[in-house]
């Protein structure tokens, strides 16, 4: 059950994770989507999510994305924060984890992963350690562990930063 509040079990879990894996719309941005008139598209990412990455890349943890979408802003914020692996266009991101896990020797219970969605739901029921934000579907809420106390795009990925902190990986 999701709840503001971490479970008494958060440090037992945080403590088995080596990677973060993370969703982008509605996570990393608030879910909005700019167009400009000739058709293209912007998104807008936090500068407090940025010094999240790269606080969560210092405590040893590998940061990753897995969109459902794809689009070349998230590659250019990937590798300016030095995420790593990217993965978009994802059409079943459990599947493309385990693929992942598999070669890099991990398994699920050393994942942590945030997302929003319904796409989102089956990796958050499977990973050590399931994170949301508050403006997510309910039905990722209810499987979730922790939900961060801001909302997608507007500093949710620092929160979950601050938890490795205060907790330690
Ligand atoms: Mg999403």
């Amino acid at each position: 059950m999701a709840t503001q509040r971490s479970p008494s079990n958060t440090a037992e879990r945080l403590k088995n994770i080596k990677a973060v894996f993370l969703d982008v719309d509605g996570v990393m941005t608030d879910g909005g989507l700019f167009y400009g008139e000739k058709g293209e598209s912007l998104k807008r990412f936090h500068v407090h999510d940025g010094q999240g990455i790269q606080s969560m890349r210092s405590q040893g943890l590998q940061v990753g994305i897995i969109s459902g979408r794809s689009h070349p802003s998230v590659s250019q914020r990937a590798k300016e924060l030095g995420v790593d692996p990217v993965f978009q266009g994802i059409g079943n991101k459990l599947e493309c984890l385990q693929t992942w896990l598999d070669k890099a020797g991990l398994g699920l219970a050393n994942i942590a992963f945030m997302g929003d969605d319904l796409a989102d739901v089956p990796v958050l029921k499977a990973v050590g350690f399931a994170a949301t934000v508050p403006n997510a579907v309910k039905q990722a809420q209810e499987v979730s562990h922790w939900v961060s106390g801001k909302p997608g795009g507007q500093g949710a990925v620092r929160c979950f930063a601050d938890l490795f902190l205060e907790y330690g990986p």
